[in-house]
């Protein structure tokens, strides 16, 4: 199994509903061997901020170990100190077209955000993204549903090394939790830690939480049809999550009748999360207080990787013909 997260920040309720709690389920089952890595090297096709991305990757290589990830079970690192993905992915580049990369939803949506920096980087986003996955010959990827486009190039990739050459890439397949989806704050589209005020972090305190929330768009909280799209269906989605389907079947029976209060529910949802993200927090003040620890992690788990990228980066260079 193998999966990552981008190093452009602290990782966000988004993050962790989507893809940490499946990281953890899988580290979990005896079956399987679990690699998570910190996408330092996918960081740097939007901008960034050199002088702090060492930072932002250990920050999130310590959520990942805040929210549970066991160096023990996984192998936990960071991207950039294998270099075999690099280079698996320029071999696996000459295998996809520049017009399928353009064409994804992912990539177009990149491009409007940041139609300065539309660099080649950013269009081998998705190909970097089935070398990490291929490397470790990895079959399920716990990923929000937002990446379901990226596996489907990493899946039509190793259909086609395999045939081509007679690699044993398997097709990998997304493993989902129940928060797949965690819309945005704002209202529009998924929470994503690009954009500014669609997000909450694991490290929030509850003020913070309140005030991020108290900035959510509603309606008059009342109405024949409960939203299915905008700020007051986001908010139930949340609600949801943190607190269950029950609490939000009643809000929904309250938006057709008496009205819900929005000053309330923000209140209770705020809470809910936060009782949520309490002992991570506390759990992550263990690995701030201790650096050391975290580098030690982070170098044998590059150690570890390497071991097993190398092999399968061995595989690939001879079936392809290289010297
Ligand atoms: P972001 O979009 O915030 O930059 P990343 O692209 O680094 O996040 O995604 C890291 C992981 O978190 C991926 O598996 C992605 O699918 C998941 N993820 C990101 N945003 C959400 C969200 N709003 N809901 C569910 N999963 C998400």
């Amino acid at each position: 199994m193998f999966s990552g997260t981008r190093a452009t920040g602290r990782l966000h309720i988004g993050n962790y509903l989507g893809a940490i709690k499946g990281y953890l389920e899988l580290q979990d089952n005896p079956n399987y061997e679990t690699i998570y890595m910190v996408m330092d090297l996918h960081a740097i096709t939007t901008p960034f901020d050199s002088a702090k991305l060492a930072e932002n990757t250990k920050d999130v290589i310590m959520d990942y170990l805040a929210c549970g990830l066991d160096p023990e079970k996984s192998i936990i690192t960071a991207q950039s100190l294998v270099p075999e993905h690099t280079y698996l992915a320029h071999l696996l580049s000459s295998e996809i077209t520049v017009a399928r990369m353009q064409h994804l939803p992912t990539f177009k949506d990149k491009v409007k955000q940041h139609p300065k920096h539309v660099t080649m980087a950013l269009l081998n986003y998705p190909v970097l993204m089935a070398a990490d996955i291929l490397l470790y010959k990895a079959s399920l990827v716990p990923v929000g549903i937002d990446q379901e486009p990226h596996l489907e190039v990493a899946r039509e990739i190793a259909r086609k090394m395999n045939e081509k050459y007679g690699t044993d890439f398997p097709e990998p397949r997304r493993f989902s939790t129940k928060g797949e989806y965690v819309p945005s704050l704002s209202g529009e589209g998924k929470m994503s830690k690009s954009v500014e005020g669609s997000y909450i972090n694991i490290i929030d305190d509850l003020e913070t939480i309140k005030k991020n929330l108290a900035s959510a768009p509603t309606d008059s909280g009342k109405g024949e049809k409960v939203p299915e799209e905008g700020g007051v269906a986001n908010l139930l989605t949340l609600v949801e999550l943190f607190e269950g389907e029950d609490k939000r079947k009643n809000y929904e029976l309250c938006y057709m009748n008496n009205g819900i209060k929005y000053k309330e529910l923000k209140e209770e949802l705020a809470n809910a999360i936060y009782e949520e993200l309490k002992p991570i927090q506390e759990e992550r003040k263990i690995y701030e207080n201790d650096p050391l620890l975290v580098e030690k992690i982070i170098s044998e788990g590059a150690q570890k990787a390497r071991k097993i990228a190398g092999q399968t980066l061995q595989e690939v260079k001879k079936k392809i013909g290289l010297i």
